[in-house]
């Protein structure tokens, strides 16, 4: 069966991983180019996005990650994950840069300057979602063939093109599982119905339960 993977060098790889599997999702961690073999898309997650390229170098990840991706591989970067993907970094480096966007790191000031909000993304789900930005970065630019699918004052805050998803906030530590659901399908994966509504909004930090 085809999976989605989650990068588990640094950052936020469990939730995201949980996140699947309240949806469904037959889902792995990714340390080592062979654990690439039969995904059908790879989340690369929030963490500190200077790390994990040094860590994708190391491992030898960065080049198996675009080799599959040439293949077929969709890709979802969140926050730093978003940053690896992206193809031009604001007075930075790029990593992977494989989405034609510019992002500016740490766009929201220092860690205390992180916040929780929420807001209507149409083309994911009817009813609003919440987001939590950590230190997140700002996109500041798209170029052609790249989407906006969120725009909040100066910047997007969440976009895409054919292959690749870029979120600069964690759908994974809110309750919500949209963002989730909505890459699953883009990776052609089926998701199981789950009802979010009795717990989705009441409490942030309160999830569906995983299944046994
Ligand atoms: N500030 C981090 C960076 O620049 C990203 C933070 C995050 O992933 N939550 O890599």
């Amino acid at each position: 069966m085809a999976r989605i993977g989650v990068l588990a060098l640094q950052g936020g790889v469990v939730e995201h991983l949980e996140h699947l599997q309240r949806l469904g999702v037959a889902a792995g961690p990714v340390k080592k180019a062979a654990d690439l073999e039969g995904l059908a898309g790879l989340i690369i997650p929030g963490g500190e996005s200077t790390c994990l390229r040094r860590l994708l170098r190391i491992y030898e990840l960065d080049e198996a990650i675009v080799e599959r991706f040439r293949a077929g591989l969709k890709l979802w970067g969140t926050c730093a994950g978003a940053i690896l993907l992206a193809k031009r970094v604001v007075d930075g480096d790029p990593g992977l840069a494989l989405i034609d966007i510019e992002v500016a790191r740490n766009a929201f000031g220092s860690q205390l300057a992180s916040f929780n909000t929420v807001a209507d993304v149409p083309a994911v789900a009817a009813a609003p979602i919440p987001m939590t930005f950590i230190r997140a970065p700002k996109i500041k630019a798209l170029g052609p063939g790249v989407r906006s699918l969120l725009r909040l004052d100066d910047y997007h805050a969440a976009a895409e093109d054919d292959a690749v998803l870029v979120t600069v906030f964690h759908p994974e530590l809110t309750p919500s599982l949209a963002f989730h659901r909505y890459f699953a399908a883009k990776c052609g994966l089926a998701t199981a119905e789950v009802d979010e509504a009795a717990w989705r909004p009441a409490d942030w930090t309160r999830h569906a339960p995983l299944p046994r």
